[in-house]
Protein backbone atom coordinates (compact mmCIF):
# COMPACT_ATOMS: atom_id res chain seq x y z
CA UNK A 1 0.00 0.00 0.00
CA UNK A 2 1.55 3.63 -1.19
CA UNK A 3 1.13 6.32 1.48
CA UNK A 4 -1.16 8.01 -0.39
CA UNK A 5 -3.59 4.68 -0.74
CA UNK A 6 -3.45 4.98 3.81
CA UNK A 7 -3.87 8.64 3.63
CA UNK A 8 -6.96 8.29 1.78
CA UNK A 9 -8.27 5.55 3.79
CA UNK A 10 -7.77 7.07 6.95
CA UNK A 11 -9.12 10.17 6.02
CA UNK A 12 -12.18 8.35 4.87
CA UNK A 13 -12.93 6.78 8.56
CA UNK A 14 -11.16 9.86 10.22
CA UNK A 15 -13.67 12.31 8.57
CA UNK A 16 -16.62 10.76 7.45
CA UNK A 17 -16.35 7.36 9.96
CA UNK A 18 -16.82 5.32 6.91
CA UNK A 19 -14.48 2.11 6.79
CA UNK A 20 -15.05 1.19 3.34
CA UNK A 21 -15.40 3.37 -0.38
CA UNK A 22 -18.15 3.12 -2.18
CA UNK A 23 -18.26 1.93 -6.00
CA UNK A 24 -15.50 3.51 -8.02
CA UNK A 25 -14.87 6.12 -5.04
CA UNK A 26 -11.50 4.79 -4.39
CA UNK A 27 -10.75 5.18 -7.79
CA UNK A 28 -12.14 8.84 -8.65
CA UNK A 29 -10.44 10.19 -5.36
CA UNK A 30 -7.09 8.46 -6.20
CA UNK A 31 -7.30 10.94 -9.93
CA UNK A 32 -8.40 13.58 -7.81
CA UNK A 33 -5.71 13.80 -5.24
CA UNK A 34 -3.06 13.19 -8.37
CA UNK A 35 -4.64 15.96 -9.99
CA UNK A 36 -6.12 14.49 -12.85
CA UNK A 37 -9.05 15.87 -14.68
CA UNK A 38 -11.37 13.79 -13.99
CA UNK A 39 -15.11 12.78 -15.28
CA UNK A 40 -17.52 10.79 -12.96
CA UNK A 41 -20.91 9.71 -13.94
CA UNK A 42 -22.90 7.97 -10.66
CA UNK A 43 -26.57 7.21 -10.40
CA UNK A 44 -28.23 9.33 -7.93
CA UNK A 45 -26.95 8.23 -4.29
CA UNK A 46 -23.78 6.51 -5.73
CA UNK A 47 -21.58 8.77 -3.65
CA UNK A 48 -20.72 11.46 -5.96
CA UNK A 49 -19.91 14.27 -3.27
CA UNK A 50 -17.48 12.25 -1.31
CA UNK A 51 -15.38 12.32 -4.72
CA UNK A 52 -14.50 15.48 -3.99
CA UNK A 53 -15.08 15.85 -0.13
CA UNK A 54 -12.64 14.03 0.54
CA UNK A 55 -9.87 15.13 -1.42
CA UNK A 56 -10.57 18.63 -0.99
CA UNK A 57 -10.11 17.94 3.29
CA UNK A 58 -6.91 16.28 2.39
CA UNK A 59 -5.02 18.72 -0.02
CA UNK A 60 -3.60 21.99 -0.16
CA UNK A 61 -5.70 24.73 -0.89
CA UNK A 62 -9.48 25.46 -1.25
CA UNK A 63 -11.34 23.30 -3.42
CA UNK A 64 -14.21 25.16 -5.29
CA UNK A 65 -17.61 23.05 -6.21
CA UNK A 66 -20.08 24.80 -8.66
CA UNK A 67 -23.60 23.83 -8.02
CA UNK A 68 -26.55 24.94 -9.36
CA UNK A 69 -28.68 24.34 -6.44
CA UNK A 70 -28.21 26.96 -3.15
CA UNK A 71 -30.37 24.33 -0.46
CA UNK A 72 -28.08 21.45 -1.92
CA UNK A 73 -24.99 23.43 -1.43
CA UNK A 74 -26.35 24.29 2.22
CA UNK A 75 -26.53 20.86 3.31
CA UNK A 76 -23.31 19.77 1.95
CA UNK A 77 -21.98 22.96 3.83
CA UNK A 78 -23.86 21.80 7.06
CA UNK A 79 -22.63 17.94 6.48
CA UNK A 80 -18.70 19.11 5.88
CA UNK A 81 -19.04 21.40 9.36
CA UNK A 82 -20.69 18.81 11.38
CA UNK A 83 -17.35 16.65 10.83
CA UNK A 84 -15.32 19.17 11.51
CA UNK A 85 -13.63 21.09 14.40
CA UNK A 86 -13.98 24.58 12.47
CA UNK A 87 -17.14 25.90 11.04
CA UNK A 88 -14.86 27.92 8.37
CA UNK A 89 -13.90 24.70 6.84
CA UNK A 90 -17.11 24.45 4.26
CA UNK A 91 -18.40 28.13 3.26
CA UNK A 92 -21.18 29.21 0.39
CA UNK A 93 -20.42 32.33 -1.75
CA UNK A 94 -23.39 33.33 -3.02
CA UNK A 95 -25.35 36.60 -3.26
CA UNK A 96 -27.14 36.33 0.26
CA UNK A 97 -24.27 37.33 2.19
CA UNK A 98 -23.54 40.47 3.34
CA UNK A 99 -20.03 42.49 3.27
CA UNK A 100 -19.08 41.32 6.76
CA UNK A 101 -20.07 37.44 5.64
CA UNK A 102 -18.15 37.67 2.34
CA UNK A 103 -15.09 39.34 4.49
CA UNK A 104 -15.33 36.38 7.03
CA UNK A 105 -15.66 33.77 4.07
CA UNK A 106 -12.65 35.78 1.87
CA UNK A 107 -10.15 35.70 5.86
CA UNK A 108 -11.82 31.80 5.68
CA UNK A 109 -9.76 31.04 2.38
CA UNK A 110 -6.70 33.27 3.00
CA UNK A 111 -5.71 31.97 6.46
CA UNK A 112 -6.07 28.24 4.90
CA UNK A 113 -9.06 27.13 7.14
CA UNK A 114 -11.57 26.55 4.39
CA UNK A 115 -11.17 23.22 2.34
CA UNK A 116 -14.29 23.80 0.43
CA UNK A 117 -16.05 27.02 -0.90
CA UNK A 118 -19.46 26.25 -2.29
CA UNK A 119 -20.50 28.56 -5.27
CA UNK A 120 -23.44 29.25 -7.56
CA UNK A 121 -22.02 29.65 -11.30
CA UNK A 122 -23.66 33.16 -11.24
CA UNK A 123 -21.49 34.31 -8.52
CA UNK A 124 -18.33 33.10 -10.42
CA UNK A 125 -19.47 35.76 -12.82
CA UNK A 126 -18.65 38.43 -9.98
CA UNK A 127 -15.23 40.33 -11.25
CA UNK A 128 -13.99 40.67 -7.44
CA UNK A 129 -14.73 37.32 -6.85
CA UNK A 130 -12.59 36.06 -9.72
CA UNK A 131 -9.68 38.42 -9.12
CA UNK A 132 -9.82 37.63 -5.27
CA UNK A 133 -9.64 33.48 -6.46
CA UNK A 134 -6.93 34.12 -8.34
CA UNK A 135 -4.70 35.25 -5.71
CA UNK A 136 -5.41 32.23 -3.48
CA UNK A 137 -4.87 28.44 -3.64
CA UNK A 138 -7.40 26.55 -5.15
CA UNK A 139 -6.45 22.88 -5.04
CA UNK A 140 -9.65 21.85 -7.69
CA UNK A 141 -12.38 22.58 -9.31
CA UNK A 142 -15.81 20.63 -8.99
CA UNK A 143 -18.52 20.86 -11.21
CA UNK A 144 -21.41 19.50 -9.59
CA UNK A 145 -24.59 18.11 -11.65
CA UNK A 146 -22.48 18.80 -15.08
CA UNK A 147 -25.50 17.68 -17.36
CA UNK A 148 -26.63 21.16 -16.13
CA UNK A 149 -23.75 22.53 -19.01
CA UNK A 150 -25.15 20.27 -22.10
CA UNK A 151 -28.37 21.63 -23.89
CA UNK A 152 -29.06 17.59 -23.96
CA UNK A 153 -29.23 17.44 -20.63
CA UNK A 154 -32.63 17.46 -18.60
CA UNK A 155 -31.91 21.16 -16.47
CA UNK A 156 -29.58 23.38 -18.53
CA UNK A 157 -28.50 27.19 -17.15
CA UNK A 158 -26.82 28.96 -19.47
CA UNK A 159 -24.23 30.44 -16.69
CA UNK A 160 -22.47 26.55 -16.83
CA UNK A 161 -21.72 27.89 -20.25
CA UNK A 162 -19.65 29.84 -19.57
CA UNK A 163 -17.18 27.83 -16.96
CA UNK A 164 -14.29 27.14 -18.53
CA UNK A 165 -13.39 30.42 -19.27
CA UNK A 166 -14.17 31.51 -16.00
CA UNK A 167 -11.81 28.76 -14.26
CA UNK A 168 -9.28 29.81 -16.66
CA UNK A 169 -9.22 33.00 -15.36
CA UNK A 170 -8.77 31.92 -12.29
CA UNK A 171 -6.04 29.75 -12.25
CA UNK A 172 -4.55 28.06 -15.44
CA UNK A 173 -3.39 24.78 -13.92
CA UNK A 174 -6.62 24.27 -12.14
CA UNK A 175 -7.85 20.53 -12.43
CA UNK A 176 -11.43 20.11 -13.03
CA UNK A 177 -13.71 17.26 -12.13
CA UNK A 178 -16.94 17.09 -13.26
CA UNK A 179 -19.91 15.03 -11.85
CA UNK A 180 -23.33 13.88 -13.23
CA UNK A 181 -25.97 11.48 -12.50
CA UNK A 182 -27.92 11.99 -15.80
CA UNK A 183 -25.61 11.38 -18.73
CA UNK A 184 -26.61 10.19 -22.51
CA UNK A 185 -23.34 9.81 -24.19
CA UNK A 186 -24.49 13.14 -25.65
CA UNK A 187 -24.21 14.84 -22.92
CA UNK A 188 -21.20 13.19 -21.43
CA UNK A 189 -19.47 14.47 -24.99
CA UNK A 190 -21.24 17.97 -24.21
CA UNK A 191 -19.93 18.19 -20.73
CA UNK A 192 -15.74 16.90 -21.57
CA UNK A 193 -16.27 20.01 -24.23
CA UNK A 194 -18.14 22.72 -22.96
CA UNK A 195 -15.60 22.02 -19.92
CA UNK A 196 -12.40 21.18 -22.08
CA UNK A 197 -11.68 18.01 -20.51
CA UNK A 198 -11.59 15.85 -23.40
CA UNK A 199 -8.49 13.87 -21.92
CA UNK A 200 -10.04 13.61 -18.06
CA UNK A 201 -9.73 10.11 -16.38
CA UNK A 202 -13.86 8.84 -16.76
CA UNK A 203 -14.98 6.70 -14.14
CA UNK A 204 -18.91 5.69 -14.88
CA UNK A 205 -20.72 3.13 -12.50
CA UNK A 206 -23.75 1.27 -13.67
CA UNK A 207 -26.83 2.86 -14.06
CA UNK A 208 -28.47 -0.81 -12.85
CA UNK A 209 -31.25 -1.03 -10.47
CA UNK A 210 -31.46 -4.53 -10.56
CA UNK A 211 -34.20 -4.64 -7.66
CA UNK A 212 -36.35 -2.06 -9.59
CA UNK A 213 -39.56 -3.62 -11.90
CA UNK A 214 -40.53 -1.83 -14.48
CA UNK A 215 -43.72 -2.13 -16.17
CA UNK A 216 -45.43 -0.03 -19.15
CA UNK A 217 -49.65 -0.30 -19.15
CA UNK A 218 -51.57 1.30 -22.42
CA UNK A 219 -53.16 4.54 -20.65
CA UNK A 220 -57.15 4.52 -21.43
CA UNK A 221 -60.18 5.71 -19.57
CA UNK A 222 -59.83 3.56 -16.89
CA UNK A 223 -56.70 4.57 -16.02
CA UNK A 224 -57.52 5.98 -12.17
CA UNK A 225 -59.63 3.09 -11.55
CA UNK A 226 -56.15 0.78 -12.73
CA UNK A 227 -54.38 3.08 -10.13
CA UNK A 228 -56.90 2.53 -7.12
CA UNK A 229 -56.44 -1.10 -7.56
CA UNK A 230 -52.77 -1.10 -8.05
CA UNK A 231 -52.68 0.98 -4.75
CA UNK A 232 -55.26 -1.19 -2.69
CA UNK A 233 -53.16 -3.95 -3.68
CA UNK A 234 -50.31 -2.77 -2.28
CA UNK A 235 -51.63 -1.76 0.83
CA UNK A 236 -49.61 0.24 3.54
CA UNK A 237 -46.96 0.61 1.34
CA UNK A 238 -44.76 3.75 0.67
CA UNK A 239 -45.59 4.99 -3.09
CA UNK A 240 -45.22 8.19 -5.44
CA UNK A 241 -47.29 8.60 -8.41
CA UNK A 242 -46.43 11.35 -10.61
CA UNK A 243 -48.87 13.38 -12.30
CA UNK A 244 -47.97 16.25 -15.21
CA UNK A 245 -50.71 19.04 -14.29
CA UNK A 246 -51.87 19.88 -10.79
CA UNK A 247 -55.11 19.54 -11.54
CA UNK A 248 -54.62 16.06 -12.17
CA UNK A 249 -52.59 15.86 -9.05
CA UNK A 250 -55.82 17.53 -6.84
CA UNK A 251 -58.20 14.89 -8.59
CA UNK A 252 -56.19 11.83 -8.19
CA UNK A 253 -55.43 12.11 -4.56
CA UNK A 254 -58.60 13.16 -3.66
CA UNK A 255 -60.26 9.94 -5.74
CA UNK A 256 -57.56 7.50 -3.91
CA UNK A 257 -58.58 9.06 -0.21
CA UNK A 258 -62.45 8.28 -1.25
CA UNK A 259 -61.17 4.91 -2.29
CA UNK A 260 -59.86 4.87 1.82
CA UNK A 261 -56.05 5.05 0.83
CA UNK A 262 -54.00 7.83 3.04
CA UNK A 263 -53.13 9.96 0.01
CA UNK A 264 -51.50 13.48 -0.11
CA UNK A 265 -51.50 16.24 -2.84
CA UNK A 266 -47.85 17.61 -3.60
CA UNK A 267 -47.51 20.55 -6.47
CA UNK A 268 -45.31 24.05 -6.50
CA UNK A 269 -49.03 25.74 -6.26
CA UNK A 270 -49.91 24.82 -2.66
CA UNK A 271 -48.35 26.89 -0.42
CA UNK A 272 -45.27 26.19 1.57
CA UNK A 273 -46.88 25.10 4.96
CA UNK A 274 -49.07 22.13 3.26
CA UNK A 275 -45.89 21.41 0.89
CA UNK A 276 -43.94 21.06 4.21
CA UNK A 277 -46.52 18.93 5.94
CA UNK A 278 -47.58 16.72 3.79
CA UNK A 279 -43.65 15.88 2.43
CA UNK A 280 -43.11 15.07 6.38
CA UNK A 281 -46.23 13.03 6.07
CA UNK A 282 -44.93 10.87 3.83
CA UNK A 283 -41.64 10.62 5.30
CA UNK A 284 -42.81 9.81 8.67
CA UNK A 285 -45.08 7.17 7.00
CA UNK A 286 -48.54 9.31 8.36
CA UNK A 287 -49.76 9.18 4.73
CA UNK A 288 -48.74 6.31 2.33
CA UNK A 289 -48.96 7.68 -1.29
CA UNK A 290 -48.03 11.22 -2.44
CA UNK A 291 -49.78 12.09 -5.52
CA UNK A 292 -47.16 14.81 -7.00
CA UNK A 293 -45.84 16.84 -10.01
CA UNK A 294 -42.29 16.40 -10.45
CA UNK A 295 -41.53 19.41 -7.65
CA UNK A 296 -41.72 16.35 -5.19
CA UNK A 297 -38.96 14.42 -5.22
CA UNK A 298 -35.88 16.42 -5.21
CA UNK A 299 -33.25 16.04 -2.08
CA UNK A 300 -36.14 13.21 -0.80
CA UNK A 301 -34.14 10.51 0.60
CA UNK A 302 -37.26 7.67 1.59
CA UNK A 303 -35.68 4.70 1.64
CA UNK A 304 -38.29 2.42 1.57
CA UNK A 305 -40.60 3.74 -1.39
CA UNK A 306 -42.70 0.58 -2.89
CA UNK A 307 -43.69 1.76 -6.19
CA UNK A 308 -43.28 4.70 -8.29
CA UNK A 309 -46.49 5.28 -10.61
CA UNK A 310 -46.45 7.77 -13.98
CA UNK A 311 -49.92 7.98 -14.33
CA UNK A 312 -48.32 10.24 -17.38
CA UNK A 313 -45.29 9.51 -18.94
CA UNK A 314 -42.19 11.47 -18.43
CA UNK A 315 -40.68 14.40 -21.68
CA UNK A 316 -37.25 12.15 -21.03
CA UNK A 317 -35.46 8.89 -20.10
CA UNK A 318 -33.87 10.61 -17.79
CA UNK A 319 -36.56 12.47 -15.94
CA UNK A 320 -38.18 8.54 -15.90
CA UNK A 321 -35.22 7.35 -14.72
CA UNK A 322 -34.90 9.91 -11.82
CA UNK A 323 -38.23 9.62 -11.12
CA UNK A 324 -38.15 5.89 -10.80
CA UNK A 325 -35.13 5.63 -9.34
CA UNK A 326 -36.77 6.87 -5.99
CA UNK A 327 -38.16 3.65 -5.57
CA UNK A 328 -36.29 0.83 -3.94
CA UNK A 329 -33.37 2.99 -2.30
CA UNK A 330 -32.81 0.19 0.17
CA UNK A 331 -32.12 -2.96 -2.08
CA UNK A 332 -35.78 -3.68 -1.47
CA UNK A 333 -39.30 -4.17 -3.82
CA UNK A 334 -39.54 -0.85 -6.28
CA UNK A 335 -42.55 -1.01 -8.24
CA UNK A 336 -42.42 1.54 -11.20
CA UNK A 337 -45.53 1.27 -13.16
CA UNK A 338 -45.97 4.06 -16.01
CA UNK A 339 -49.46 4.66 -18.02
CA UNK A 340 -48.19 5.79 -21.66
CA UNK A 341 -50.73 6.68 -24.68
CA UNK A 342 -49.54 8.36 -28.03
CA UNK A 343 -51.95 10.86 -27.36
CA UNK A 344 -49.90 11.94 -24.40
CA UNK A 345 -46.65 12.68 -26.51
CA UNK A 346 -48.32 15.15 -28.80
CA UNK A 347 -49.94 16.77 -26.22
CA UNK A 348 -46.23 17.46 -25.22
CA UNK A 349 -45.05 18.04 -28.15
CA UNK A 350 -47.10 21.31 -28.52
CA UNK A 351 -46.77 21.98 -24.88
CA UNK A 352 -43.36 22.75 -26.16
CA UNK A 353 -44.41 25.13 -29.69
CA UNK A 354 -43.32 28.29 -27.70
CA UNK A 355 -40.53 27.65 -27.01
CA UNK A 356 -37.27 28.30 -29.70
CA UNK A 357 -36.38 26.00 -32.08
CA UNK A 358 -33.25 24.52 -30.52
CA UNK A 359 -35.18 23.65 -27.60
CA UNK A 360 -37.92 22.28 -29.47
CA UNK A 361 -35.97 19.78 -31.84
CA UNK A 362 -34.10 18.44 -28.59
CA UNK A 363 -37.21 18.27 -26.93
CA UNK A 364 -38.86 16.50 -29.45
CA UNK A 365 -36.06 13.88 -29.86
CA UNK A 366 -35.95 13.00 -25.98
CA UNK A 367 -39.71 12.12 -26.58
CA UNK A 368 -39.14 9.80 -29.51
CA UNK A 369 -36.72 7.94 -27.29
CA UNK A 370 -39.79 8.06 -24.80
CA UNK A 371 -41.53 6.97 -27.21
CA UNK A 372 -39.24 3.92 -28.38
CA UNK A 373 -39.06 3.06 -24.62
CA UNK A 374 -42.87 2.77 -24.42
CA UNK A 375 -43.30 0.72 -27.28
CA UNK A 376 -40.31 -1.67 -27.63
CA UNK A 377 -40.49 -4.78 -27.02
CA UNK A 378 -37.10 -5.27 -26.16
CA UNK A 379 -36.33 -5.60 -21.81
CA UNK A 380 -37.10 -2.50 -20.57
CA UNK A 381 -33.85 -2.13 -18.51
CA UNK A 382 -32.02 -3.21 -21.35
CA UNK A 383 -33.38 -0.16 -23.32
CA UNK A 384 -32.25 2.37 -20.20
CA UNK A 385 -29.19 1.32 -20.09
CA UNK A 386 -28.63 1.23 -23.74
CA UNK A 387 -29.64 4.74 -23.67
CA UNK A 388 -27.14 5.37 -21.41
CA UNK A 389 -24.38 3.73 -23.18
CA UNK A 390 -24.30 0.68 -21.53
CA UNK A 391 -24.95 -2.88 -23.01
CA UNK A 392 -26.98 -5.58 -20.58
CA UNK A 393 -27.02 -8.84 -21.18
CA UNK A 394 -30.65 -10.10 -19.27
CA UNK A 395 -29.61 -13.69 -19.49
CA UNK A 396 -26.22 -12.91 -17.48
CA UNK A 397 -27.09 -9.28 -15.87
CA UNK A 398 -28.45 -8.86 -12.32
CA UNK A 399 -32.10 -7.85 -12.34
CA UNK A 400 -32.35 -9.34 -16.08
CA UNK A 401 -35.74 -10.88 -15.86
CA UNK A 402 -37.81 -7.37 -13.91
CA UNK A 403 -38.98 -5.80 -16.43
CA UNK A 404 -42.68 -6.15 -18.45
CA UNK A 405 -41.34 -6.97 -21.61
CA UNK A 406 -39.24 -9.71 -20.31
CA UNK A 407 -41.62 -12.08 -17.78
CA UNK A 408 -44.67 -11.36 -20.36
CA UNK A 409 -43.31 -11.36 -23.80
CA UNK A 410 -45.35 -9.71 -26.71
CA UNK A 411 -46.05 -11.51 -29.52
CA UNK A 412 -43.90 -11.50 -32.26
CA UNK A 413 -43.86 -11.42 -35.88
CA UNK A 414 -41.33 -12.02 -38.93
CA UNK A 415 -40.14 -8.69 -40.47
CA UNK A 416 -37.15 -9.20 -42.24
CA UNK A 417 -38.39 -8.36 -45.57
CA UNK A 418 -39.50 -5.15 -43.95
CA UNK A 419 -36.60 -4.10 -41.93
CA UNK A 420 -34.83 -4.99 -45.77
CA UNK A 421 -37.29 -2.49 -47.47
CA UNK A 422 -36.45 0.15 -44.85
CA UNK A 423 -32.81 -0.17 -44.81
CA UNK A 424 -32.78 -0.27 -48.71
CA UNK A 425 -34.95 3.15 -48.66
CA UNK A 426 -33.01 4.80 -46.51
CA UNK A 427 -29.83 4.06 -48.45
CA UNK A 428 -31.21 4.96 -51.72
CA UNK A 429 -32.76 8.25 -50.24
CA UNK A 430 -29.01 8.85 -49.53
CA UNK A 431 -29.85 9.05 -45.84
CA UNK A 432 -31.50 12.74 -46.09
CA UNK A 433 -35.26 12.00 -43.95
CA UNK A 434 -36.29 11.94 -40.30
CA UNK A 435 -38.61 9.31 -39.43
CA UNK A 436 -41.66 11.08 -40.42
CA UNK A 437 -41.05 11.85 -44.00
CA UNK A 438 -39.06 8.13 -44.63
CA UNK A 439 -42.65 6.67 -43.26
CA UNK A 440 -44.12 8.72 -46.05
CA UNK A 441 -41.61 7.52 -48.31
CA UNK A 442 -42.11 3.67 -47.78
CA UNK A 443 -46.36 4.54 -47.87
CA UNK A 444 -46.38 7.12 -51.13
CA UNK A 445 -46.84 9.91 -49.61
CA UNK A 446 -45.13 13.19 -50.46
CA UNK A 447 -44.69 16.70 -48.80
CA UNK A 448 -42.35 19.79 -49.83
CA UNK A 449 -39.02 18.28 -48.57
CA UNK A 450 -39.69 15.01 -50.31
CA UNK A 451 -40.62 16.48 -53.69
CA UNK A 452 -38.34 18.73 -53.37
CA UNK A 453 -35.63 16.05 -53.60
CA UNK A 454 -37.77 14.10 -56.52
CA UNK A 455 -38.17 11.08 -54.34
CA UNK A 456 -41.67 10.69 -55.24
CA UNK A 457 -40.55 10.04 -58.80
CA UNK A 458 -37.93 6.88 -58.12
CA UNK A 459 -39.60 3.91 -58.42
CA UNK A 460 -39.25 2.86 -54.60
CA UNK A 461 -41.47 5.58 -53.64
CA UNK A 462 -44.53 3.66 -52.02
CA UNK A 463 -42.90 -0.15 -52.08
CA UNK A 464 -44.19 -0.44 -48.10
CA UNK A 465 -47.96 0.57 -49.22
CA UNK A 466 -48.71 -3.49 -47.95
CA UNK A 467 -48.68 -2.08 -44.22
CA UNK A 468 -49.85 0.71 -42.35
CA UNK A 469 -47.76 3.95 -41.74
CA UNK A 470 -48.16 2.74 -37.91
CA UNK A 471 -46.76 -0.23 -38.69
CA UNK A 472 -43.17 1.55 -40.79
CA UNK A 473 -42.96 3.99 -37.32
CA UNK A 474 -42.89 1.37 -34.83
CA UNK A 475 -40.86 -0.77 -37.15
CA UNK A 476 -37.92 2.24 -37.67
CA UNK A 477 -38.30 2.81 -33.59
CA UNK A 478 -37.16 -0.99 -33.48
CA UNK A 479 -34.65 -0.64 -36.22
CA UNK A 480 -33.23 1.35 -34.17
CA UNK A 481 -33.30 -0.38 -30.97
CA UNK A 482 -31.27 -2.89 -32.35
CA UNK A 483 -28.94 -0.38 -33.81
CA UNK A 484 -29.43 -1.10 -37.50
CA UNK A 485 -29.99 2.55 -38.29
CA UNK A 486 -28.83 5.27 -36.21
CA UNK A 487 -30.05 8.81 -35.30
CA UNK A 488 -28.04 11.65 -36.59
CA UNK A 489 -27.84 13.99 -33.46
CA UNK A 490 -26.20 17.04 -35.52
CA UNK A 491 -29.46 17.06 -37.84
CA UNK A 492 -32.09 16.11 -35.10
CA UNK A 493 -32.62 12.81 -35.89
CA UNK A 494 -32.10 12.12 -39.70
CA UNK A 495 -31.94 8.33 -40.24
CA UNK A 496 -28.31 6.76 -41.09
CA UNK A 497 -27.19 3.41 -41.31
CA UNK A 498 -24.35 2.70 -39.40
CA UNK A 499 -21.69 -0.24 -39.90
CA UNK A 500 -24.09 -2.71 -38.27
CA UNK A 501 -27.09 -1.48 -40.97
CA UNK A 502 -24.71 -2.25 -43.91
CA UNK A 503 -23.73 -5.34 -42.60
CA UNK A 504 -27.78 -6.18 -41.70
CA UNK A 505 -28.45 -5.58 -45.99
CA UNK A 506 -25.64 -7.64 -47.32
CA UNK A 507 -26.71 -10.65 -45.11
CA UNK A 508 -30.21 -10.43 -43.54
CA UNK A 509 -31.30 -12.24 -40.44
CA UNK A 510 -34.48 -12.88 -38.51
CA UNK A 511 -36.08 -9.68 -37.44
CA UNK A 512 -39.03 -10.44 -34.46
CA UNK A 513 -41.30 -7.75 -34.61
CA UNK A 514 -43.79 -7.25 -31.18
CA UNK A 515 -47.64 -7.09 -32.48
CA UNK A 516 -48.28 -3.65 -32.32
CA UNK A 517 -50.14 -2.67 -29.21
CA UNK A 518 -52.87 -0.22 -28.79
CA UNK A 519 -51.77 2.67 -27.36
CA UNK A 520 -53.82 5.23 -29.07
CA UNK A 521 -56.84 5.63 -27.34
CA UNK A 522 -55.69 7.47 -24.22
CA UNK A 523 -57.80 9.25 -22.25
CA UNK A 524 -59.80 12.63 -22.52
CA UNK A 525 -58.85 13.91 -19.55
CA UNK A 526 -55.44 14.90 -19.90
CA UNK A 527 -55.11 18.41 -19.31
CA UNK A 528 -51.49 19.64 -18.93
CA UNK A 529 -51.11 22.85 -17.15
P1 LIG B 1 -24.91 11.32 -4.94
O1 LIG B 1 -24.38 12.74 -4.83
O2 LIG B 1 -24.14 10.49 -5.91
O3 LIG B 1 -26.38 11.27 -5.18
P2 LIG B 1 -24.29 11.21 -2.19
O4 LIG B 1 -22.95 11.78 -2.26
O5 LIG B 1 -25.41 12.06 -1.70
O6 LIG B 1 -24.68 10.60 -3.57
O7 LIG B 1 -24.21 9.88 -1.31
C1 LIG B 1 -25.32 9.06 -1.12
C2 LIG B 1 -25.30 8.43 0.24
O8 LIG B 1 -24.24 7.49 0.36
C3 LIG B 1 -25.09 9.45 1.36
O9 LIG B 1 -26.01 9.17 2.39
C4 LIG B 1 -23.66 9.21 1.79
O10 LIG B 1 -23.48 9.53 3.15
C5 LIG B 1 -23.49 7.73 1.55
N1 LIG B 1 -22.09 7.34 1.31
C6 LIG B 1 -21.22 7.94 0.47
N2 LIG B 1 -20.03 7.30 0.49
C7 LIG B 1 -20.14 6.26 1.35
C8 LIG B 1 -19.26 5.23 1.80
N3 LIG B 1 -18.01 5.13 1.35
N4 LIG B 1 -19.74 4.34 2.71
C9 LIG B 1 -21.02 4.43 3.15
N5 LIG B 1 -21.89 5.37 2.78
C10 LIG B 1 -21.48 6.29 1.87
Amino acid sequence: MSTKEIDIHSALKHHFGFSKFKGLQESVIKSVVAREDVFVIMPTGGGKSLCYQLPALITEGTAIIVSPLIALMKNQVDAIRGISDHDGVAHVLNSSLNKTEVKQVKEDIVNGVTKLLYVAPESLTKEEHVEFLRSVTISFMAVDEAHCISEWGHDFRPEYRNLRHIIKRIGDNIPIIGLTATATPKVQEDILKSLDIQDATTFKASFNRPNLYYEIRPKTKTVDADIIRFVKKNDGKSGIVYCLSRKRVEELSQVLQVNGVKAVPYHAGLDPKTRVKHQDMFLMEDCDVVVATIAFGMGIDKPDVRFVIHHDIPKSIESYYQETGRAGRDGGEGHCLAYYAYKDIEKLEKFMSGKPVAEQEIGHALLQEVVAFAETSVSRRKFILHYFGEEFDNATGEGGDMDDNVRYPKKQNEAKSDVVIVLDTVKKTNEKYKSKDLVQVLFGETNALISSHKTDAQPFFGIGKHQSKRYWMALIRQVLVAGFLKKDIETYGVLRIPDEGHEYLKSPKSFMMAEDHVFDEGTDDGIIT
